[in-house]
């Protein structure tokens, strides 16, 4: 076939749509290659999406590119389609999601030693072996079922693997991805995980499963050179499972045949920042694009995939119980601290359980959701608070490092030792994170093994890794922690979970706070008993008799799923609408505001133009942590009936909002999860 005469580049630049470029001499360019382009007047790494053999474009202002890469095989359909849809839906140009989608390596411009590397990339993956064979494990009835009936579908179908917390869905992905080997030996499997974590048990589960594949991990604790080497190997087929966080849905797979999305309701999937994409939202879509089967699978599924499944979209398998003969969830109690004389923020109930548990040399874990030594420092003589400077937020005390540390913007300073306004030496912490209750748990169980484990605690590489190691190999008796705790790990002799401090979160603003809670109970609940061990639970809470703990009691999550989604019905919100915001920030709410009152007015033009009645834009508000990094922040809420006409909307919007003349930074959020 001979050569096109022009291909169309997507370069990393909003808006911009792809540019048309002319065919080197000598060079045969194919949809999916890279091309390094003349752009303005520096160069860039772009993709090809088109070829032809015309242009409008002018002889004399035509430009070739400067050297086509395609020492690799050129990127798949597929991939070529996602990278599309998602740069429709979540407003950004083609270039901007294809080529943030690649590592690095693929997307910067060649070095001199450019091939070298590509070679080196290409070494293959040495596997330590494994450590013993696992015997096959009987499946129970349930997992069967599940198993047999992705074996049976064919083509595209969204299954929803929902089991409690120990029910063998693990074991059920194992099974599944052995049916699709079974049938096309070359398969390969996408394995989507929240957390790097969580990757090494996971990992290590697949290893002693699949001894003869080859699998690679994608996620973003690689250095550049893993990374690129990983997603290559994907790319070229000598990788046929891939785990990885949300980062891997970008992965190009030609032979992809299964997706898995584990936990999939864990609010990591979604991008917080740059392209906000949902890797979940994604899985499904590229399942369908390559018409296959995807499985999202979890204790407590997001509200939107419950909706689904309750209007038939998603197919719903169920695990009620759990794998492990004799193995029984823990029976919930929750102490009210209202009335009671505390020790150290601790009822008698949590003390006593404790030292039984400990006893009985069992583990116990203990879970908080915040880190750090104390939320705040205060001066109990004037009402000082440590508030940080640059945020409307305050700075959290890390008493270990005798800093005051910001977990929204990162600002922090060595802790006072007087007042700041009042000159009081005697600063007090106000409630507490998990490093006082570390402290608190080594003055109470001086002779116990406490290991925190938090953002903090597990910032060396590898840190997690041994931390959780030490968990599993029974060298902890207490385990201390924040979300990091309660996700995913199987710990064999855990038998009592301790809540503190949820009640944070049961009285927040933010509508979807209470949901979140719950799915962090339930996980929580779910590392507990999971070898036969009797396990309790107990959370100190001011709100024990709210429907929650009720549907936790039992387990029961959906009771409490259906229940809350009667509730948005009747309240016609989120799922039942789609939103986007648009987010802005300055260091002057007015200029942010004023932007945000000239956006609205734009929408409300177009919305009127288009006779669009299923958008709505709301008024503009200051965000709920209004100021981060000295940024003032606010945002505008769209909602809308149908993903459709919000996309309709969306695009002109987006367009008429570029040409809005003012230095405020903008950013648009689809589907957020926080409004
Ligand atoms: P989940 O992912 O649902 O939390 P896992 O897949 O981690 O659950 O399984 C929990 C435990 O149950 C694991 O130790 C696993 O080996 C065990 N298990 C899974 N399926 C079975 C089975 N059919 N029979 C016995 N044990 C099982
Ligand atoms: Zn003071
Ligand atoms: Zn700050």
């Amino acid at each position: 076939m001979p050569s096109p005469r022009f291909v169309s580049v997507a370069l990393d630049i909003p808006l911009l749509p792809p540019l048309t470029y002319k065919v080197m001499d000598g060079t045969s360019p194919k949809i999916g290659d890279r091309c390094v382009v003349p752009i303005g007047n520096r160069s860039a790494v772009g993709l090809i999406v088109g070829v032809s053999n015309q242009t409008d474009i002018a002889e004399e202002k035509q430009k070739s590119y400067i050297r086509l890469l395609n020492e690799t095989e050129a990127l798949g359909e597929s991939w070529l389609k996602l990278t599309k849809f998602a740069s429709d839906y979540y407003q950004h140009s083609w270039g901007e999601v294809a080529i943030a989608a690649l590592p690095p390596f693929f997307r910067s411009k060649p070095g001199p030693k450019y091939e070298q590397s590509l070679e080196r990339l290409r070494k293959p993956f040495k596997f330590k072996k494994t450590s013993q064979a696992v015997p096959a494990l009987q499946l129970n009835n349930e997992q069967t079922a599940a198993v047999e009936t992705l074996a049976a579908s064919s083509g595209f179908r969204t299954f929803v693997l929902h089991g409690v917390t120990g029910s063998g869905k693990t074991e059920v992905y194992l099974r599944m991805m052995e049916r699709v080997f079974s049938v096309n030996p070359q398969a390969q499997v996408l394995f989507l995980v929240p957390e790097i974590n969580l990757t090494p048990q996971l990992q290590e589960r697949v290893r002693s499963h699949f001894p003869d594949r080859s699998m690679a991990t994608l996620h973003s604790g690689l250095a550049n050179g893993e990374r690129a080497r990983a997603w290559l190997a994907a790319h070229e087929k000598r990788v046929q499972i891939l785990i990885g966080t949300r980062m891997a849905i970008f992965a190009d797979m030609p032979d992809l045949d299964l997706i898995i999305v584990d936990e999939e309701h864990d609010l990591s999937y979604k991008a917080g920042d740059g392209i906000r994409y949902s890797a979940r939202d994604l899985a499904v879509k590229l399942a369908q694009l390559r018409g296959i089967a995807v499985v999202l699978g979890s204790a407590t599924p997001s509200l939107e995939t419950w909706s689904r499944v309750k209007s038939g979209r998603y197919h719903l398998l169920t695990l009620s119980k759990r794998a492990v003969q004799g193995a029984k969830l823990p029976t919930l109690s929750v102490v009210n601290p209202k009335n009671q004389k505390l020790v150290k923020g601790l009822c008698s109930e949590v003390i006593d359980a404790i030292s039984e548990t400990l006893q009985k040399n069992e583990q116990v874990i203990i879970f908080l959701n915040r880190r750090g030594y104390a939320p705040v420092l205060t001066c109990p003589s004037c009402g000082w608070l440590s508030k940080c400077p640059h945020c409307s937020t305050y700075a959290v005390y890390h008493k270990f490092h005798a800093k005051l540390i910001c977990h929204h913007c990162g600002w922090s300073t060595p802790v006072y030792s007087r007042c700041p306004d009042c000159g009081n030496v005697d600063l007090q912490p106000m409630g507490a994170g998990t490093q006082r209750i570390e402290e608190t748990l080594e003055e109470l169980w001086p002779q116990a093994r406490i290991l925190r484990i938090d953002r903090d605690s597990t910032q060396r590489k590898n840190a997690a890794k041994l931390a959780f190691e030490a968990v599993h190999a029974g060298d902890v008796d207490i385990l201390v922690g924040t979300q990091m705790v309660a996700k995913g790990h199987d710990f064999q002799k855990v038998s009592l979970v301790v809540v503190l401090n949820i009640d944070a979160q049961l009285v927040s603003a933010n509508p979807r706070s209470e949901e979140r809670a719950f799915a962090n109970l339930m996980q929580v609940a779910g590392r507990a008993g999971r070898f036969g061990l009797p396990a309790r639970m107990i959370v100190q809470s001011r709100f024990g008799d709210r429907e929650l703990f009720a549907a936790l009691a039992e387990q029961n999550y959906c009771r409490y799923a259906d229940s809350l989604l009667a509730i948005r019905k009747a309240e016609n919100t989120v799922p039942f609408v789609c939103q986007a915001l648009l987010l802005a920030d300055d260091v002057k709410i007015d200029k942010v505001l004023e932007f945000l009152s000239q956006a609205l007015r734009l929408g409300e033009d177009i919305l009127a133009a288009q006779v669009n009645q299923q958008v709505v834009i709301y008024d503009p508000i200051p965000m709920a942590v209004m100021k981060v990094a000295d940024k003032e922040r606010g945002q505008l809420l769209v909602e809308a009936s149908s993903r459709g006409a919000m996309g309709l909307f969306l695009k002109q919007w987006y367009r008429a909002l570029s040409e809005i003349r003012s230095s405020v930074h903008w950013t648009m959020d689809v589907d957020p999860i926080d409004v």
